[in-house]
């Protein structure tokens, strides 16, 4: 059972970063207004994300733990319509197969929080307000293998940067903050969409880029995007989103270059970050473990919707 975890927790954990998204998934899911991120050697040594969501009540805690437990989905047919980021009830039980870890939480209805060390089973008094605290530490130790794989603290370090990234950029409503080693990192307060943008992108992304708003039939696609600029573009600052969960997607990243060929004919790196709205029963997210791949049920209008969005944004700035 400990091997078979081991297993499932390389396809969900890879890096730190892959930690950090989904505890970062699990506090919004939670309700959090504000998430921190404190991070030791690039993730590595240990994260530590506190949130002031829900919390856990104290006879949940240990279920937390185990795999193919979450409070998250009744039924089969829920994972049809899981609007909720997780749903599998598999991140917490290989982050811990294959690390330190311990929760504290505390809900509204309990006098003060409690500490579940997780190798231990070992649950203790602790102190803090209402919402979650996971704790993770030396990721990999038990896999040498894998720890070898990882890269430098600081490579390390900005792909965990980039996982609160994605997410901040699709929850403005939310305040994030990230810690390396106590300095402060990034620190993203809470605001509307433009805001949360030109804290996260920069003045100039605001600045020279144009609103995306778009409808065609179950499709949705609204977002900002980017006149290229070679100096300031990059490959990775693509941000595509469905139904507010971060997506790697070809479809979208295609139908969007092809909006850029059309209008600009330029070849350079946009940046952009759209956000597709779609029915859910049009898109399956349960293809890939980590939830960064989806399948829509029609490929072709989304593509289409994607283009004409962002087409119909980039032709208002060469006009
Ligand atoms: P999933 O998110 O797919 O349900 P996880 O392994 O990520 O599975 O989490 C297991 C369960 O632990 C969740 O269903 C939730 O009930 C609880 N949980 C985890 N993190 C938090 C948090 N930050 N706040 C409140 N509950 C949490
Ligand atoms: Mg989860």
């Amino acid at each position: 059972d400990e091997l078979i975890s081991q297993i499932a927790a390389g396809e969900v954990v890879e890096r730190p970063a892959s930690v950090v998204r989904e505890l970062v998934d699990n506090a919004l899911d939670a309700g959090a207004t504000q998430i921190t991120v404190k991070l030791l050697a690039g993730g590595i040594r240990q994260i530590l994300i506190e949130d002031d969501g829900c919390g856990i009540p104290i006879d949940e805690l240990p279920l937390a733990l185990k795999r193919h437990a979450t409070s998250k989905i009744r039924s089969l047919n829920d994972l049809e319509s899981v609007l909720t980021m997780g749903f599998r009830g598999e991140a917490l039980a290989a982050v811990s197969s294959v690390a330190e870890m311990a929760l504290s939480s505390r809900t509204a209805n309990d006098a003060h929080a409690h500490r579940l060390d997780a190798r231990s089973g070992e649950l203790t008094p602790a102190a803090r307000g209402v919402g979650t605290s996971v704790e993770v530490r030396e990721l990999f130790f038990n896999t040498p293998a894998r720890r070898k794989f990882l890269k430098s603290e600081n490579t390390e370090l900005a792909h965990c940067v980039d996982a609160v990234r994605r997410h901040a950029l699709a929850r403005p409503d939310v305040a994030f903050t990230v810690w390396h080693e106590g300095k402060l990192v990034e620190q993203w307060r809470a605001g509307d969409q433009e805001q949360r943008l030109r804290d996260v992108l920069g003045e100039a992304f605001v600045r020279d880029s144009r609103p995306v708003e778009w409808q065609i039939g179950p499709v949705r696609v609204t977002g900002r995007a980017g006149i290229p600029d070679a100096a300031r573009s990059r490959a990775d600052q693509q941000y595509c989103y469905v139904n507010g969960r971060f997506v790697r997607d070809k479809l979208l990243v295609h139908g969007a270059r092809a909006a850029y060929e059309d209008v600009l004919h330029g070849h350079r790196q946009p940046v952009y970050a759209l956000f597709v709205e779609i029915t859910p029963e049009l898109v399956d997210v349960n293809v890939h473990p980590t939830k960064i791949e989806v399948r829509f049920r029609d490929g072709r209008e989304v593509h289409q919707a994607v283009r004409k969005a962002v087409e119909a944004a980039l032709a208002v700035s060469r006009a």
